[in-house]
């Protein structure tokens, strides 16, 4: 039993555990009080002038002053935008969501979709009366493909700037070139507002011209911070545990907020909790359990915000969305893990690889500031002060450790070449010689370093997708497998719709036999999914929890399908069907992802074709324990060894056939 595990931290003050008894819940003033009592209310009128003043302003304000919610309202109150709509965005889905429905309830109880609008990838609710229009930043470059002077919008606001997403810095160097141009050309005025939890204001305000910067104080009460004694390898575990340490002693409405890396942990520490919850020994208060990720659809994620039952504990497992985006009213405990899943993308090996890394010493106060905001707080680091001082002080930017193909699509598409373009911190020389070889043997320009892109690499950039799917999509037109493509595609397009928590991965693995293939795991989601269009809508629940399906990620994955078969249907892509023949759509996913192919060696070893690097087969691969004898995949992850998921099963002779010139070997 987990559960018994003890964790030991630096003993501070564990009375303090018990010093507030109260068991009153918040959330019973109106949303009007609640909106003047946040800090950033006493500056309304300050900050309207500076933005009627400057057309470009930093804001620095911490976590939970109001920024994102409160000041796209007090322009829209005081019509700043004039003829035109305002536009904020997010690095992550969650929360573009979320606050946009946060921000329409506060505007008048109105209904999302109305005034106050958001736009994700895969789901747009606007309408032609939408003023205020939260998006991710990914969405807002793909409008700027269609519109490089962005003509929509008279305010541009780019939040959470100091998370530096690939997206946000790219849109740092588009939007002021659209502010100059449409100065220029003496059209409608933007303004541009960055806004950014952190103090790193030289550097924005800097590349933003010297603009004029202000700063919103937060309103943080004392946190108490223990760090472990030991390092804890397991930190899912001693997640678990110091929950029910705290569970055990602290009052009800004292919230708990608990930061892991990705979906596979979020789930499994949910499940863990959820059942030692149930155990009839289990001391503390009833509790609820949410997890918040980005791949969650939007009904899903917004439980995570509404209130429970008073005398019951809210526990909510989070993504690092929770760090600075969102903010979940109640947390009085959070407990950090410690850690982050990032992308990283090393330009010699030619690999972006999903990575747990150790945070960044910025991102671990951000963490642990997450439970002073509305009295004392307690944050247990499950690391210890030693670990914590050799922390990188902050984080580096995505621009820098990414797979840069797809921003170099985008910005060709958008006319631009990327050695041309103004960015904040420049990527380095490899990593853009790298991005332009893979778009070269994607076909999507014809020379390394080429100023246009070929028809096909047009078409690629209106895929919102990695552009190596983009090309699977197109060829599938050729091999005949459009539905299929469709299918795979928009079921790795969320996060993964397998639930395998750990204690029964066994179980999962059977009761998924049935969908099993030898070609690999692309090809069981392609099982899976034709299975679960068959049940009835009144036994879908049943099926999967039956078989460890994730449901909202298949629906979610459903929903993706349609919107990708929109698009198909747009660019006068025809939807075909292969049927049985599983070889068309085998070569079909060659056609973009021959980079990742891994070939068995005489020592029973892989080693992938494109840097000679031994890798594995991921225990939770279909094809785990088999030997096929050439595999391609979609994902690498570092743990203690390299392994690959995602796989399918190729015959290597159809390399050639399909990629000519590429096989070196
Ligand atoms: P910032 O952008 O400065 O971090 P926000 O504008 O996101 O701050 O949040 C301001 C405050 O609004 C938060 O402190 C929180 O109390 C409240 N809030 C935000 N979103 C929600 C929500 N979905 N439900 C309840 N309260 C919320
Ligand atoms: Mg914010």
């Amino acid at each position: 039993n987990d559960n018994s595990k003890k964790i030991k931290f630096e003993d501070k003050s564990n009375s303090l555990l018990n010093k507030h008894g109260s068991n009153e819940r918040r959330g019973k003033l109106s949303l009007q009080e609640q909106k003047r009592r946040l800090p950033i209310f006493d500056k309304r009128n300050q900050l309207l002038n500076l933005i009627t003043r400057y057309n470009t302003l930093v804001i620095i304000g911490e976590t939970g002053c109001g920024k994102t919610t409160q000041i796209p309202q007090y322009i829209f109150s005081a019509r700043l935008q004039g003829n035109g709509k305002i536009a904020v965005t997010q690095p992550r889905r969650v929360a573009a969501i979320s606050i946009a429905l946060r921000v329409a309830q506060e505007m008048a109880n109105g209904s999302v979709g109305d005034t106050v609008g958001y736009s994700v990838r895969f789901e747009d609710v606007t309408s032609k009366k939408t003023k205020i229009k939260f998006l991710t930043d990914g969405m807002l470059l793909r409008e700027a493909i269609s519109d490089n002077l962005l003509m929509n919008y008279t305010v541009i606001i780019l939040d959470e700037a100091h998370e530096r997403t690939i997206h946000t810095d790219v849109l740092f160097g588009i939007v002021k070139q659209a502010q100059k141009l449409r100065n220029d050309k003496q059209v409608m005025p933007l303004k541009v507002l960055i806004m950014s939890a952190t103090m790193d204001v030289d550097h924005f305000s800097q590349y933003f011209n010297h603009c004029k910067a202000v700063y919103i104080e937060g309103r943080t009460y004392p946190v108490n911070i223990y760090h472990s004694i030991k390092p804890q390898d397991d930190y899912q575990t001693a997640c678990v545990a110091t929950f029910f340490k705290i569970h055990k002693q602290a009052p009800p409405n004292h919230d708990v907020l608990i930061f892991l890396t990705g979906q596979d942990e979020i789930e499994a520490v949910c499940y863990h909790i959820r059942t030692l919850l149930r155990e009839p020994d289990v001391e503390g208060p009833p509790a609820r359990v949410f997890p918040l990720y980005a791949a969650q659809s939007s009904a899903q994620q917004m439980q995570v915000f509404q209130s429970v039952p008073i005398n019951t504990r809210k526990v909510i497992v989070s993504t690092n969305v929770a760090e600075t985006s969102v903010t979940i009213t109640g947390v009085k405990y959070v407990i950090d893990s410690g850690m982050v899943k990032v992308r990283s993308y090393n330009p010699a090996t030619g690999f972006e690889v999903l990575k747990v890394n150790r945070i960044s010493q910025e991102q671990a106060w951000q963490r642990s500031g997450r439970s002073g905001r509305e009295s004392e707080g307690f944050c247990y680091r499950l690391y210890t002060k030693n670990q914590f001082d050799s922390m990188c002080l902050s984080t580096v930017p995505e621009i820098q450790r990414v797979n840069l193909a797809n921003v170099a699509l985008q910005l060709l598409a958008l006319g631009i070449h990327i050695l041309n373009f103004d960015f904040m911190d420049k990527p380095s020389p490899e990593s853009i010689t790298s991005a332009f070889e893979q778009l070269k043997q994607l076909q999507a320009v014809e020379e390394i370093f080429s100023k246009r892109l070929t028809p096909l690499g047009s078409k690629m950039a209106q895929f919102p997708l990695d552009p190596r799917f983009s090309k699977i999509l197109i060829s599938s037109q050729e091999y005949g497998c459009v539905e299929e493509a469709l299918t795979i595609i928009a079921m790795l397009s969320g996060e993964s719709i397998l639930f395998n928590p750990p204690s029964k991965r066994e179980e999962a693995q059977m009761m998924r036999q049935r969908f099993s293939s030898a070609y690999g795991d692309l090809i069981m989601l392609l099982n899976v999914f034709r299975e679960f269009n068959k049940i009835g809508q009144s036994n879908i629940r049943s099926w999967c929890q039956e078989h460890y399906i994730n449901l909202r990620n298949i629906v979610y994955a459903k929903q993706i399908r349609l919107q990708l078969q929109e698009l198909c249907e747009w660019c006068h892509i025809p939807i075909s069907s292969c049927e049985g023949k599983l070889d068309q759509i085998r070569k079909c996913m060659l056609t973009g992802l021959f980079m990742n192919v891994a070939e068995l060696h005489r020592d029973r070893q892989y080693i992938m074709l494109s840097n000679k690097q031994v890798v594995n087969i991921h225990p939770s691969s279909v094809l785990h324990g088999q030997q096929p004898a050439c595999v391609i995949f979609t994902e690498v992850i570092q743990t203690s060894k390299c392994y690959l998921r995602n796989l399918l099963t190729i015959e290597k002779d159809w390399l050639n056939e399909i990629v000519p010139g590429y096989a070196k070997c």
